[in-house]
């Protein structure tokens, strides 16, 4: 029957992979093509449709990221399990030549002489010659030869490929991507993300999954046949390290059922967090535990009663991932202190910085206000550029009053009560773009700095506190204008203007761009002792964007925000009057 060749998503993520690695070995224009293959098994391994379904309705084509070609190999491979153009490049290469030309110093034909020598196909295989001395026998290779290759396999598992760390969106769909790959493979009773990715980080170096798991061995040999990982850079019985085709690194712990909360506790970190548990854990090691008043009512799911009962052993409730960095979290734990309610994203009710075509969005008034009610929303705001922000097509005059219009004219078709709203630049000499006059008519302002940031510190904190001084109130977005890993935040004296917002009509931002994710965390927690109240955005350029609003909550959490303190928690009456600017 040739239903049995049919092959899965990832045996057919796992083929493209293949080919995109020996077309980059082939070098010259290959790459490019390589790049396409790369980016398919990505999406392939990602779809949510039915491939089979996909294939039949010839939909592969409609998918972001797969051409023509792209998509005859993959129906290829899910109708016959095979691919003409991997079975071509084959023929090119000796086998295991994707893992052996990984090595420093080993070009295409040395691995074919490896080949033909030792029927070497594999690092591990290279390794073990090495070491018995059987290279150097090999014409062209010799003792010093032997000696580099050993040296360049051992510095090769460390080094690895770019080290760079990923933003917390893709960090995020990796992870999402491997958990349903070891759902459909079976073995784990539970998956739960760690690392820095539980503990809503920026930017993630290393994506860290531990499963329970009867048997730990098997589910890490399950794993390491994902598709998508190029190198293994450690493995070990019950856990691994690897690497996947667009860089990430990948930790799987496998911990049985007994030891699996103890292993997420660990995992999940920060290590000074962890530093500090295991320190006051030895402090009571055999005395008899003195059972501190605590607050009991911070509310844990089923699925980490397990972690509570370490933190509740150890006289301490349960201390959420994002508070997890030795900053206060532990004490206040001890002592019934946390924040019980600390913001979640059911509690948000509207929509903060939406732009439509006025400015630079993708989508219009409508549709965003259908994504936001979809999405469960009371409210959207719809905040596009101001005039000054030119090239984001920033909103005129006479394009204003059109956009209120159409507003009226959309609101008579939806549920979601639409604001009225501005992303209005906070201009060099601190006033905001508009007329006072306009900016009054507004429902609500956010105001943000989108050029000059370069001023020094002096100049630029005059400017923000200026601009916070405006007697409409507003919501200073985006604050320190960073974006991860290609602009650091703006110099200006933080502490001075949040002294200024503290006494001001302004209230500050949590974007949630998951290239922005500002203001941070430690600014958070400095406002939040001068009693400033934030709203939680989702800067968002599409429908699609509104996704966004995890990621604020998440860096929210971590500055240890609580529900009260969120203006977008309110309902919509009670936030358009908050918000108001006149
Ligand atoms: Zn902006
Ligand atoms: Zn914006």
């Amino acid at each position: 029957m040739t239903e049995n060749k049919r092959l899965d998503k990832y045996a057919i993520a796992a083929a493209l992979q293949d080919i995109a690695a020996l077309l980059e070995l082939k070098g010259g224009k290959d790459r490019f093509k390589a790049r396409a293959y790369q980016t398919g098994a990505r999406v392939v391994a990602g779809m949510s449709e039915d491939m089979g379904e996909a294939v039949l309705a010839n939909r592969l084509t409609s998918m972001r990221g797969i051409g023509d070609a792209l998509a005859s190999q993959i129906e290829q491979l899910y109708l016959t399990g095979e691919s003409s153009v991997l079975r071509g490049l084959k023929k090119d290469f000796p086998p295991g030549i994707i893992e052996l030309s990984g090595v420093p110093g080993l070009s295409i034909s040395k691995v074919k002489t490896l080949h033909e020598a030792l029927g070497i196909t594999s690092v591990a295989e290279l390794k073990e010659a090495a070491e018995a001395g059987k290279i150097r026998s090999i014409k062209g290779f010799g003792v010093k030869t032997e000696e580099k290759l050993l040296e360049a396999i051992a510095t090769h598992r460390q080094r690895g490929k770019g080290n760079e760390r990923l933003h917390l969106h893709r960090a995020l769909q990796a992870a999402e991507q491997i958990r349903g790959y070891l759902e459909t493979a079976g073995g784990a009773t539970e998956i739960s993300f760690a690392g820095s990715l539980r503990r809503w980080k920026e930017t993630v170096g290393t994506i860290r999954i531990v499963a329970n798991a009867k048997r730990p061995a098997a589910l890490v040999e399950k794993f390491l046949r994902y598709p998508l990982i190029v190198e293994v850079i450690e493995k070990m019985e019950e856990a691994c390290t690897v690497r996947l085709n667009e860089g990430a690194r990948v930790s799987l712990v496998a911990a049985r059922p007994e030891e699996f909360a103890l292993a997420l506790l660990t995992e999940t970190g920060s290590k000074a967090h962890i530093a500090r548990l295991q320190q006051i854990a030895g402090s009571e090691n055999g005395q008899s535990k003195v059972r501190r008043p605590r607050a009991r009512n911070i509310k844990v799911s089923k699925a980490l009663q397990g972690e509570a009962e370490i933190y509740d052993q150890l006289g301490m409730d349960y201390i959420p991932p994002e508070l997890r960095e030795d900053v206060g979290e532990i004490e206040a734990a001890m002592s019934g202190k946390l924040p019980v309610d600390l913001l979640t994203l059911k509690d948000i009710k509207g929509m903060v910085h939406c732009h439509t075509t006025y400015s630079d969005g993708k989508h219009s008034v409508e549709a965003m206000a259908l994504a936001a009610e979809a999405m469960g929303m009371k409210y959207v705001t719809i905040t596009d550029h101001s005039p000054t922000a030119f090239y984001a097509g920033g909103v005129t005059l006479d394009r204003l009053q059109q956009q209120w219009e159409e507003i009226a004219a959309v609101q008579e078709k939806v549920k979601v009560k639409i604001l009225r709203g501005t992303e209005s630049d906070i201009i060099a000499s601190g006033h905001l773009d508009y007329p006072d006059k306009i900016l009054e008519q507004f429902d609500v302002i956010v105001a943000s700095i989108h050029s000059r940031y370069k001023m020094d510190s002096a100049k630029m904190t005059e400017r923000i506190v200026t601009a916070m001084r405006q007697p409409v109130f507003k919501i200073w977005g985006h604050a320190l204008g960073r974006l991860l890993q290609r602009r650091p935040p703006f110099d200006c004296d933080v502490e001075k203007i949040l002294d200024v917002i503290a006494e001001s009509r302004a209230a500050i931002e949590v974007n949630g761009d998951p290239h922005r994710l500002d203001m941070e965390p430690r600014w958070i927690r400095e406002a939040r002792k001068r009693k400033i109240k934030f709203v939680i955005s989702v800067d968002a350029h599409s429908t699609g964007a509104m996704n966004n609003l995890k990621y604020g909550v998440g860096i929210a959490r971590r500055g240890w925000l609580r529900k009260p303190e969120v203006l977008n928690t309110l309902g919509a009456k009670a936030f358009a009057n908050a918000v108001r600017p006149a």
